[in-house]
């Protein structure tokens, strides 16, 4: 390998902002709309041309986290602008009723729709939207992180802002800030390429249960296919379609490195050769998709897990499955521990019926790194709390804290978000109709239509 040494430029500062948020997911969705509705002044830039983050890139069946269960009663633990987000995606037609399953509850959703619904919410709430741009580099001001360098088709461009939020997902506004992280290849969750097939009887997928369709997919296994996962979710939201999580792709026998273009590269390719793969088995060894057809892949292979940044707080697995509290929780979290690892079942480690964590505000502050809040995956958590509080619905939860945190250190701290009045955070949020943890949730009883269908 050769290396090069580049010319010193010039770059543009373009905008100056009071909350800049990085990454346009769950957690950045949420964190922009927040802050913007706390006063700031906000911009969103994301490397896609949508919003959504894996709900809509990926895409997923169903989103997760927003509810736990007590004694076959549904808690509702993600409130706040959860709430609105699930009120207008099912206004367009994008969700309907919670599915119980297995041992939790969760939302099938459309992800068409979902873009439709972020877009509107980033244009009532004032937030200047950017698409197709990368992020590439931090700007430093007096010791902390003042803004964010950005490549476009029109250039490399800069925004200074008081705070900066970084919801990449891969904490990548964070590790260029300079933030310990954690990324063990030797021990992540393997990736998933979404499919969706279509042509298929919804009604007899409805009769296989998961161990009927993981008795199905050994025999397909028996019968010759190298299929590398033979359990998996299914759900069916629109008609004669199903969504599947069911791939599990390697590289040489490991997770792909995610911080490895190479890697995603040969992942990303053998993700489509696999839904191909699975297509065959589903219409030779599963009941009702004799006619299925590949209706699409998701536009990027899912990546459960990458940098996991050290904060001022690291949340680990025996706090999440005691259900643990902190005076500065600012969600509540019930989803299991879900370890997408290297058999051909996922494993699952549920918490004691009814019990559910807060993730404290401190998993959320990059140890040492200031004018910077994260959001989403890569917060501060171990390998195994992180394999249960990535999900969606968690994510929205984290991304309404960080913003509303961003926007009041801002405005009233000079940006400096360790001095940020904590319990006022707590205030805010509960004001705005989150639940955190404190006290006891609402919940209500499913209804059965709803515990059949996503069996
Ligand atoms: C295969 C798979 C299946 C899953 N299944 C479910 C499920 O069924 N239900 C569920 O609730 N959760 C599920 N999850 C987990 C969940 O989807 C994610 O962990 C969660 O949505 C992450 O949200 P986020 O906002 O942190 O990150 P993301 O949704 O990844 O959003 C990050 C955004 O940042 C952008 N970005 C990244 N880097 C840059 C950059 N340098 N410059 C500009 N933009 C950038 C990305 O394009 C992306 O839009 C699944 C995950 C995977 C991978």
């Amino acid at each position: 390998m050769t290396n090069i040494t580049e010319a010193e430029r010039q770059t543009e500062i373009r905008e100056r902002v009071d909350v800049l948020v990085v990454g346009g997911g769950s957690a950045g969705i949420a964190a922009a709309v927040a802050a913007a509705r706390t006063g700031a002044s906000v911009m969103l830039v994301e490397r896609m041309g949508f919003l959504g983050g894996t709900l809509t890139s990926v895409t997923l069946g169903s989103i997760c986290g927003l509810y736990g269960l007590d004694g076959g009663r549904v808690q509702r633990l993600v409130r706040g602008l959860a709430d609105e987000i699930i009120d207008r995606l099912a206004r367009r037609g994008g969700a309907n009723a919670p599915k119980v399953w297995l041992q939790t509850a969760s939302l099938p959703y459309h992800p068409e729709p979902m873009k439709r619904v972020a877009d509107d919410l980033m244009e009532e709430a004032g937030v200047a939207v950017r698409f197709h741009s990368l992020a590439v580099e931090v700007i430093r001001r007096e010791g902390r992180v003042g803004g964010v360098i950005f490549e476009s088709i029109d250039g490399r461009w800069g925004v200074e802002a008081g705070v900066v939020v970084d919801t990449t997902g891969d904490g990548q506004i964070a590790a260029l800030a300079g933030a310990e992280w954690r990324c063990d290849v030797e021990d992540l969750q393997f990736p998933t390429t979404m499919i969706r097939f279509g042509g298929v009887d919804t009604k007899a997928v409805e009769k296989t249960d998961r161990a009927a369709l993981h008795r199905h997919l050994e025999a397909a296994v028996a019968a010759g296919f190298d299929l590398p996962r033979t359990a998996g979710g299914i759900f069916a939201f629109n008609a004669e379609v199903v969504h599947l999580n069911i791939t599990r792709v390697d590289v040489d026998g490991r997770p792909p490195n995610p911080l490895s273009v190479r890697e995603m590269s040969e992942a990303e390719a053998k993700g489509r050769r696999m839904a191909e793969l699975y297509l065959e088995a589903f219409r030779q060894h599963v009941p009702g998709y004799a006619n299925a057809w590949l209706l699409d892949t998701g536009a990027q292979i899912g990546v459960r897990e990458s940098r996991r940044i050290a904060g001022d707080y690291t949340i680990d697995e025996d706090e999440v499955l005691s259900g643990a509290r902190y005076e500065d929780g600012i969600a509540a979290c019930a989803w299991p521990v879900e370890e997408h690892g290297a058999d051909r079942a996922t494993r699952w480690v549920w918490l004691p019926d009814g019990t559910f964590y807060q993730i404290p505000w401190r998993c959320l502050l990059p140890k040492g790194i200031g004018g910077l809040v994260m959001a989403g995956r890569c917060v501060s958590a171990t390998h195994v709390a992180q394999a249960s509080l990535r999900v969606a619905g968690t994510c929205f939860a984290m991304g309404e804290a960080a913003g509303i945190g961003a926007a009041m250190a801002a405005a009233r701290h000079g940006g400096d978000l360790r001095a940020l009045d904590v319990p006022a955070l707590r205030a805010e949020l509960a004001k705005r109709g989150a639940f955190l943890g404190d006290g006891q949730p609402e919940t209500f009883q499913p209804a059965g239509a709803e515990l059949e269908a996503a069996r």
